[in-house]
């Protein structure tokens, strides 16, 4: 009982992604009071809608049933005034109005965003654009993520399609974009998790006495992980191809900071692990190409939160709907 006591006016976030759900109870200062972890069932929509539901009373329960609201950030495109997910690359939600389903019920307020934007708003609240009116998130993971903050606003556009940032053409006829997207030369087909470990497989077959080059030859499986830890490990040749992309990711960052001039670009997902062989480069080529005085006066800095960063803002979008 004392820690339902403890745990009271707590909301629930939950970050549902193509595979796996996450739903934590969480108060106002983004302490985690219980997580509840789901697969995602993607057979039909009635399947997701219980898996989510289904987490969400675990993690009521634990907290002793006192909950205020619920948030979820879902990968699909999220119509902003009714939390109706209109298309869904992953997830069979489509015209589905996610909302109101979730609202009704469990007999509680709940608010809907699109994931990225959630991971945007616990960032931008709690985390490393905390305080900025104008900041900028990149999610590096299979893909890229987007969030937009401009002018003290999250940025979701007429239709909730806004901040689709890694589909910003970086290469005029460049390689066909990986994502859902009929574009060439996107930042998303040079930087992300999968890009890496292209370019990854492509050096290793060039270098065989590297480190790549050995695991290559061992029947490791070359993927962006993989190359992040030999990057981290102090691998040279895994650096290479890591600092890289940092210089690809920094040729968007200067799109981004000559169209926005953000006080913060925040940098997330998985690829971060590498650190500053990833934002070095980065940083470099935007003190060279971006224009002054925003150039001068951007941060380029990784995000605070990691794999959490969804379910918290998630949990950030149900606490600024009781406020
Ligand atoms: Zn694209």
């Amino acid at each position: 009982m004392v820690a339902a006591a403890m745990a009271a006016g707590c909301v629930i976030g939950v970050d549902l992604g193509g595979t796996k759900l996450l739903a934590g109870a969480v108060d106002e200062r983004l302490q985690v009071h219980h997580r509840a972890y789901r697969l995602a069932r993607t057979d039909d929509t009635t399947a997701v809608l219980e898996t989510i539901l289904d987490a969400v009373l675990e993690a009521r329960e634990a907290v002793g049933g006192d909950v205020r609201a619920v948030g979820l950030g879902i990968p699909c495109l999220i119509a902003p005034e009714t939390g109706v997910a209109m298309r869904c690359n992953h997830l069979p939600l489509v015209d589905v109005p996610v909302r109101d389903i979730v609202a009704d019920r469990l007999g509680l307020p709940v608010a809907v965003d699109n994931d990225a934007n959630a991971a945007m708003l616990a960032e931008w609240r709690h985390g490393a654009a905390r305080g900025a009116s104008d900041a900028v998130l990149l999610t590096l993971g299979t893909g890229i993520g987007g969030g937009l903050v401009v002018g003290g606003r999250l940025v979701r556009g007429a239709r909730g399609g806004a901040a689709e940032l890694g589909h910003m053409v970086i290469a005029a006829g460049g390689l066909p974009c990986p994502g859902n997207c009929e574009g060439r030369g996107c930042l998303e087909a040079y930087v992300s998790g999968m890009a890496l470990g292209r370019e990854g497989l492509r050096v290793a077959r060039e270098a065989p006495d590297s480190a790549l080059g050995r695991a290559l030859a061992a029947g490791r499986e070359i993927t962006g992980a993989l190359v992040t830890e030999l990057t981290h490990d102090g691998d040279t040749v895994a650096g290479e191809v890591m600092g890289h992309m940092g210089e690809r990711l920094g040729i968007g960052i200067t799109t981004l900071v000559n169209v926005f001039d953000p006080e913060v670009v925040v940098v997330g997902g998985g690829v971060i692990a590498a650190g500053e062989l990833l934002l070095g480069p980065a940083r470099e080529v935007v003190a060279r190409h971006a224009l002054r005085p925003a150039r001068d006066h951007v941060r380029i800095v990784p995000a605070r939160f990691g794999a959490e960063s969804g379910m918290l803002g998630a949990a950030v979008l149900a606490l600024e709907l009781v406020g």
